[in-house]
């Protein structure tokens, strides 16, 4: 989207006439390695209880404004009840209302940069002040006591783990003792908690700390991103005032059928999410053999790698113009110059981008000499 018309300008909230809304500079390829979608088939007997639920779901009543069956599945997969989950329309959504109820104008949200890119743009929207504890610019770890240091007068802190682009973990204990600082709320953003180790989730927290919201999505490892659910995990005080903020129809009927469905038969998903972190070890090898052409890869508990290329903007564009393959481009980013983000594939689809990744990171390291 362009900039606003002076017309427009004149006549938005004065916070929104400069607000730039977010552009995954999407353009269709024959392989699309931008946006961390899981790229594997749906498993076959999840594909058919998807296509049962929505063959008996009626189009003409309302959703459940609670979704309470899904809820039911989510909070039995996590070992929780009901009353901790409340369910949006993609993980963006849950993301705003939680900026929306929790911070606001004249309060405080504590971020890491370089991370997800809509917690400073929905901040904007709701006018919260933003205080970035920047992340150790060559590791990306998190500095620990410069996060507890300003969450302890933080209205709301957004920790994401593993994070999108840099793929490293929070530690546990980071989290807790940030819990324990902060007089709000702490977010943990685990959007691709199941491409982690077992046991780095901080979802086992909550129930030790009642300022812990836990934001995850099916948009990632469930390959669902088309229909957009997400959902938060949190104690019930936390989870009654998103609910009393949210749309109440946002999440549709077909959506709650495919995901109560799809969440039902979560260990079908098991060999798939398995595969994409086997591949994600060999790309993470494929990547550093190409150290000798000046590529940089960091270790990634995510569906995806973050390296750094020479000529990055370049090699991007390539990859789209001359292979038909689209990657995320950070490099304009603060602390991620010459920085890509290729999401993990299938097989075929990494061989192919790390061809072509080769060829043109030895050739475009020739042409720049
Ligand atoms: C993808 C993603 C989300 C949520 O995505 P939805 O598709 O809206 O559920 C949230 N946080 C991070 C860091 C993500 O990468």
């Amino acid at each position: 989207m362009a900039e606003l018309s002076a017309r427009m300008r004149a006549l938005v909230q004065p916070h929104l006439a400069s607000i730039e809304p977010y552009d995954p500079a999407f353009s269709p390829c024959r392989i699309n390695l931008s946006a961390n979608e899981n790229t594997y088939p749906v498993p076959e007997p999840v594909r058919a209880a998807i296509d049962a639920a929505l063959a008996a779901t009626p189009l003409n009543r309302y959703p459940d404004p609670m979704a309470n069956a899904l809820r039911d599945e989510l909070a039995c997969w996590h070992g929780l009840a009901r009353e901790n989950v409340c369910v949006g329309n993609g993980g963006d959504e849950l993301l705003f209302n939680f900026l929306f109820a929790f911070t606001g104008r004249g309060r405080t949200l504590v971020t890491c940069p370089p991370d997800f890119s809509e917690y400073a743009f929905f901040a904007s929207l709701v006018e919260a002040d933003v205080v970035a504890v920047p992340r150790d610019p060559k590791t990306f770890a998190v500095d620990g006591d410069a996060l507890v240091a300003a969450a302890a007068t933080a209205d709301a802190v957004i920790i994401t783990s593993p994070n999108n682009p840099t793929g490293n973990l929070v530690p546990l204990p980071l989290i807790e003792r940030v819990c324990s600082a902060c007089p709000g709320l702490v977010m943990v953003d685990e959007a691709y908690g199941e491409f982690a180790p077992a046991g780095s989730s901080a979802v086992p927290l909550i129930a030790r700390h009642a300022n812990l919201v836990v934001l995850r999505t099916l948009s990632k490892a469930f390959g669902a991103a088309g229909i957009r659910l997400g959902y938060v995990l949190a104690a019930p005080d936390v989870i009654d005032v998103l609910a009393a903020v949210r749309q109440i129809y946002s999440v549709n009927v077909l959506t709650q059928a495919v995901a109560t469905a799809a969440v039902r038969l979560r260990g079908a998903y098991r060999p798939v999410v398995d595969a994409i972190v086997a591949e994600r070890a060999r790309m993470t090898e494929r990547m550093a053999a190409l150290a000798p052409a000046g590529v940089t890869v960091w270790p990634s508990a995510a569906n995806f790698l973050l390296v750094r290329v020479p000529a990055a903007s370049e090699v991007r564009r390539r990859l789209r113009d001359e292979y038909d393959i689209l990657v995320r481009d950070f490099s304009a980013t603060p602390g991620l110059a010459g920085c890509l983000r290729l999401t993990v594939g299938t097989p075929e689809e990494n061989d192919a981008l790390a061809a072509a990744l080769t060829r043109l990171v030895t050739t475009e390291a020739k042409e720049l000499s």
